[in-house]
């Protein structure tokens, strides 16, 4: 660990629990043993608000991949999981959330550490949901049948659906919310008695492998959760090809979204997407203008910005729009720039260097395109891979900044006449994973609903997110759902049987 890192530990002076953690050989996680990569390299992990070097993580390798796939399958094909009584699969469940509970300072400290987002928006947001979503589908193991049928066929039957899990799961995620999405996907596959190779993103594997330890100490068998750290073009892309998994529930980037998924479909795996946004949100001059601004920039600064459904583009009626904007301006103003380990933190730094160049180079992009800065618009002297928020006023559709995702703190913003023109605003993108709409009069927003193309509709706020609704997008946003019951569907086959009565 770099000086500068050991300083601001100190600095902030994080838990003795983290400090152990973060202190040892990190390994991979495959069918209950701790082991290094099989050709025994190790990535480096950079902490992003010193930009030092925080520690190392084992790069898996497809024989890694292989080893974990077959202990996922045999885990499975054991029953010791699969055929678990649910009552039991339940109590397990629960138990690892009581441990999650327990140890959720620890987690969100190397949340925050590994990531760089705000600790405490680590510990209110990806740890409490991390918690809440094992709870919920805890409690949906027991819930989980098929239903008996009366066919009019001539004949005597009995005829019953039985739902099954799907098998070993594959699950790639991204590094903006590292456990919670994690625990998005485990939480139903899990219920439903299947087992899960799982590949954090290799910026943010610290979470994972600690939530590996909490596995083993809640008593889950060995090969139910087998985790390989790794890079996406070996291991990422070896899961989308490998034989052993059955289903892939993949959340990242659209691009790499849709070659996973053309790849797992020549072996017809099945499949959740959960990609890209791009979220309109839609201000109309009946709203509170005060509320609204300031629960557009919290949806939109929150992790600063690196948040699939983050509401990048705001669209406000035209007699309210300089209002907007100034309301706006005031409470960015307010929210705190700060490392992540900083308790009042708002504004954290992005993940990594590339991350903060990217952003930086949609805000130069923005510029050129004519689009004006009202707020924010350079980085922040570091160390650390800060970026000021960012607003833009008078933008035009057709701007990059405005179609293309940026994954950083950067809102662009246009006033609208009609509701018509502000719907067709809204859905001019190839994604449609959220939208927000503000306004007092309920009829008008009830009716502009079912108008915008886009798999969550928030009303006068923002990521209202609960493991019992689904989450998932429209249009190149991906498909399937993670969280809710239905999320269920993507983790169950359904089996018809047929018996023929004598
Ligand atoms: P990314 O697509 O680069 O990587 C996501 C994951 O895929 C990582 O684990 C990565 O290692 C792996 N990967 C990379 N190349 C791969 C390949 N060829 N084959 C298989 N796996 C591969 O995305 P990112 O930069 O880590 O995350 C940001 C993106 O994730 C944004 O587009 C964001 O909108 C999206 N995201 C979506 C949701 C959602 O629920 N819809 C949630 C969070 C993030």
């Amino acid at each position: 660990m770099d000086a500068i890192v050991k300083q601001y530990l100190q600095t902030y002076g994080i838990s003795e629990a983290a400090q152990r953690f973060l202190s040892k050989a990190q390994k991979m996680f495959i069918g209950g043993a701790w082991v290094d990569g099989s050709d025994g390299a190790n990535a480096e992990v950079t902490e992003p608000s010193t930009e030092g070097l925080l520690t190392h993580i084992p790069m898996g390798t497809v024989a890694d991949l292989d080893r974990a796939v077959a202990a996922a399958r045999e885990q499975f094909d054991s029953g010791e999981w699969s055929a678990l009584k649910p009552a039991e699969r339940e109590r397990l469940l629960q138990r690892l959330a009581d441990l999650i509970e327990l140890n959720a300072h620890e987690l969100a400290e190397i949340e925050s550490i590994d990531m760089g987002k705000s600790v405490s928006q680590a510990l209110e947001v990806d740890i409490q949901g991390t918690i809440d979503t094992f709870r919920y589908f805890a409690g949906w193991a027991t819930k989980i049948h098929g239903r008996t049928a009366e066919p009019s066929l001539p004949g005597n039957y009995l005829a019953y659906t039985r739902k099954e899990p799907v098998g070993v799961v594959g699950i790639i995620v991204p590094w903006n919310f590292p456990l919670q999405t994690m625990a998005w996907k485990l939480g139903a596959a899990l219920a439903t008695g299947c087992t899960v190779v799982v590949k954090p993103a290799e910026l943010t594997s610290l979470s994972a492998l600690r939530f590996a330890e909490l596995v083993q100490e809640a008593g889950i068998p060995d090969g139910v959760i087998n985790i390989v750290t790794g890079r996406g073009s070996v291991v990422g892309a070896a899961m989308a090809t490998h034989a052993g998994i059955d289903k892939l529930s993949f959340t990242g980037s659209t691009p790499v979204g849709i070659t996973v998924g053309k790849t797992a479909m020549d072996q017809m795996k099945r499949l959740t997407l959960e990609l890209g946004g791009k979220s309109a949100v839609i201000v109309r001059e009946d709203a509170d203008i005060k509320a609204a601004a300031q629960a557009v920039a919290n949806g939109v600064f929150f992790n600063s910005g690196q948040v699939c459904d983050a509401g990048t583009r705001a669209y406000i009626h035209r007699s309210v729009y300089a209002q907007f904007l100034e309301e706006l301006i005031a409470y960015t103003r307010t929210l705190k720039v700060a490392p992540g380990l900083d308790a009042e933190c708002f504004i954290s730094p992005l993940v990594s260097a590339q991350q903060q160049a990217r952003v930086l180079e949609y805000i130069e992009a923005g510029k050129q395109e004519g689009a004006e800065v009202a707020y924010g618009g350079q980085a922040i002297t570091g160390p650390g891979y800060f970026v000021e928020p960012t607003i833009f006023a008078n933008c035009r559709n057709d701007m990059r900044i405005v179609q293309e995702e940026i994954f950083g703190p950067v809102l662009v913003t246009a006033p609208f006449d009609e509701d018509d023109e502000a719907v067709e605003l809204a859905n001019d993108s190839w994604f449609g994973l959220a939208a927000a709409i503000y306004s007092n009069d309920l009829g008008r927003v009830h009716s502009l609903i079912p108008r915008l193309r886009a798999g969550s509709v928030y009303v006068n706020a923002h990521s209202t997110i609960d493991p019992c609704m689904p989450f998932g997008g429209y249009k190149q946003s991906g498909f399937g759902k993670d969280l809710g019951a239905e999320q269920l569907d993507y983790l169950l086959e359904t089996k018809a049987v047929w018996i023929t009565l004598p």
